[in-house]
């Protein structure tokens, strides 16, 4: 049995990058800081993917219709009991155990097509496991960014893939490698290197629409809410604009997108907040949604989709993941985020009882150490 290195070829549909900002049009190229515009007028934002009138199809507006073949998606669409008119998008049960596999299939794909052989990225576990993974499926090279107090358990995992794991005490350190790696030819800096930062690799981003294709397949009613752990805001604006298509191709309307985080960023920025300002707060041990910026693409996933943006602290979310455990539902800490925000719309009357909800479980428990 022989291993060949897969090959992927870009989706000819795939005609350009826009800013979610500016609306600036460029070409499909790799732009670590985000648009070039608003980097320059201090006002950063990412960029997303765009594709022409001929992609009438689902599959027509992927980036990549071939990724690494590691059975990432196709998760399941959980009833539970005990979850009044609600289900659990369960991304823990893609291969390395989150829904970062997504991003890391299409950005690798992406990577290997255009000829790189190493990817870079800043990572606090999950996604520098998926990158690692799917970097070694395609024969590429893997940096990780990492901070010290990476649990040892992920750094065997990361050793393991075969990765080049690097720590830093900060998270200026941190970006730093990543800022240098982003000049070498031969690299495709995946995660932020502008600051604020803007959001990952916007065609990653575009691997998380299948999960609004796959959630719009597998439910049973319309889906009026979809509740989802919110960072900087990858996995809301590829959801979003998961649905964005099915709104074109299938007329089906938005679900509202209600992001949820540990401290007030998007909260604030709803609020009046400017969205390049920093928030203070304590995140505790909610590692995967921590830091203290957001972006414009979190607050276009809500403001886009009439959603909103719920707080949901670390106490909050320890009582949540107790209560969770002892039913032996083995989800990160900060992935049962939802349940909180859900149980908080629910009370409050944003969620009305009659509006199935989608709440979507982001990682297993095994990577929350
Ligand atoms: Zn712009």
């Amino acid at each position: 049995m022989t291993y060949t290195r897969p090959e992927f070829v870009r989706s000819p549909t795939l005609s350009g990058l826009e800013c979610l900002q500016c609306s600036a049009r460029y070409p499909v190229e790799d732009l670590p800081l985000g648009c070039p515009a608003c980097d320059a007028a201090r006002r950063n934002s990412n960029l997303f993917c765009v594709y022409d009138d001929s992609a009438q199809t689902l599959a027509d507006r992927l980036p990549y219709r071939n990724t690494p073949a590691l059975g990432d998606g196709g998760t399941p669409l959980l009833r539970l009991p005990w979850l009044e008119n609600a289900s659990v998008k369960n991304e823990a049960a893609n291969p390395t155990g989150s829904h970062k596999d997504r991003f890391a299939a299409m950005v690798v794909a992406h990577a290997a097509a255009s000829g790189y052989e190493r990817v870079a990225i800043g990572s606090s576990g999950n996604a520098g496991i998926a990158l690692g993974a799917y970097a070694a499926a395609a024969g590429l090279h893997c940096t990780v960014a990492g901070y010290t107090r990476l649990p040892e358990g992920t750094r065997e995992q990361l050793s393991a893939l075969g990765t080049d794991l690097r720590l830093f005490d900060t998270d200026r350190e941190r970006v730093g490698l990543i800022r240098d790696l982003a000049t070498k030819p031969d690299t495709l800096a995946v995660s932020n290197i502008a600051d604020p930062f803007v959001g990952c690799h916007p065609i990653g981003i575009e691997g998380y629409k299948r999960i609004a294709w796959e959630i719009a397949d597998q439910a049973s009613a319309e889906v009026r809410h979809v509740v989802l752990p919110t960072c900087r805001g990858d996995l809301a604006w590829g959801v979003y604009r998961g649905f964005h298509d099915l709104c074109e191709l299938r007329a089906m309307p938005m679900p509202r997108l209600h992001l949820v985080e540990p401290i007030p960023r998007l909260a604030a920025v709803l609020d009046g907040a400017p969205v390049t300002g920093h928030f203070p707060g304590d995140t505790g041990r909610l590692h995967s949604i921590a830091g203290h910026t957001t972006t414009v693409q979190a607050h276009r996933a809500a403001t886009l989709s009439n959603g909103t943006a719920v707080v949901v602290s670390p106490d909050v979310a320890d009582e949540w993941f107790a209560r969770l455990c002892g039913g032996g539902h083995v989800w990160e800490r900060s992935s049962v985020t939802v349940f909180a925000a859900y149980d908080r719309l629910r009370a409050e009357g944003t969620i009305e009882a009659t509006e199935y909800t989608v709440l979507v479980a982001t990682s297993h428990f095994f990577k929350g150490l």
